[in-house]
């Protein structure tokens, strides 16, 4: 069995070098029980070795070239990168990425050796068929991924709703989601080993909840990444349910 993953996402986040540091610092502990990835901004990604692993917050779909202000998975992967977050929500929102867009960019971060983490997810309004939503979301941005590729890759289910909003999905809501989730990969793939997290507004009371009751393999957490405490504390939590 897999190690449960836990995803800091820093979003646009922090605005100085300085702060982004002491951030490391803080986080840079020793974790046994499960596998940590930052996900910092660009700028502030650096190939120190650390206890976390180092992830991106998107990539381009090209390997290299004339794509001014574009970031390659290749250049990721060279200085240490070993994910890469792809399709958020807030990527689809303001910059109108499409699943054939997030495909294109899982193909080439595989090809360069990332693994990425596909995020999927419904609106209010798409509550009623959110079987068709994660299904369409998955397979165009899936569509011609192999399966020794597939195992590469997370799915992280963020519904859009409870991203940043403070209400998180009911453990219940996510539980059946996720089973949703590993029945449509289950008609594309042998879906055993990939990943299934949740993300949305998790902290320190929700986190162990999503692993334990509704049986996520790990967390994609956005706010509470940003503060050191609660989030040693959401390690913490999570370790404990796999030290017993
Ligand atoms: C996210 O950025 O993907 C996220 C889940 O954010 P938050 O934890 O703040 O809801």
């Amino acid at each position: 069995m897999k190690k449960p993953l836990i995803v800091a996402n820093w979003k646009m986040n922090p605005l100085t070098f300085k702060k982004a540091e002491d951030l490391f610092k803080g986080i840079n502990k020793e974790f046994k029980k499960v596998e940590v990835v930052v996900c910092p901004p660009f700028v502030f990604l650096s190939s120190t070795k650390t206890n976390f692993s180092l992830g991106a917050q998107n990539c381009f779909w090209e390997k290299e070239g004339a794509f001014s202000g574009e970031i390659s998975p290749y250049q990721l992967k060279s200085i240490g990168c070993k994910y890469v977050i792809l399709g958020h929500s807030e990527r689809r929102k303001y910059f109108k990425e499409t699943n054939e867009m997030v495909g294109k960019k899982i193909k080439k971060g595989l090809e360069a050796g990332l693994r990425p983490i596909l995020c999927i997810g419904e609106t209010l309004k798409e509550k009623n068929h959110i079987a068709d939503v994660l299904k369409k979301q998955m397979k165009q941005s899936l569509n011609g991924i192999s399966q020794k590729d597939a195992e590469k890759i997370s799915i992280a289910y963020e519904p859009i709703w409870a991203i940043g909003s403070g209400h998180s999905c009911p453990v219940e809501e996510a539980k059946s989601t996720a089973l949703l989730i590993r029945k449509i990969l289950s008609g594309m793939y042998s879906a055993k080993k990939i990943r299934i997290l949740y993300g949305g507004s998790v902290n320190s009371k929700n986190a162990s909840l999503y692993v334990e009751k509704a049986g996520l393999d790990g967390l994609l957490i956005g706010g509470a990444s940003l503060n050191i405490k609660e989030f040693l504390k959401i390690i913490k939590n999570i370790s404990k349910l796999y030290s017993l």
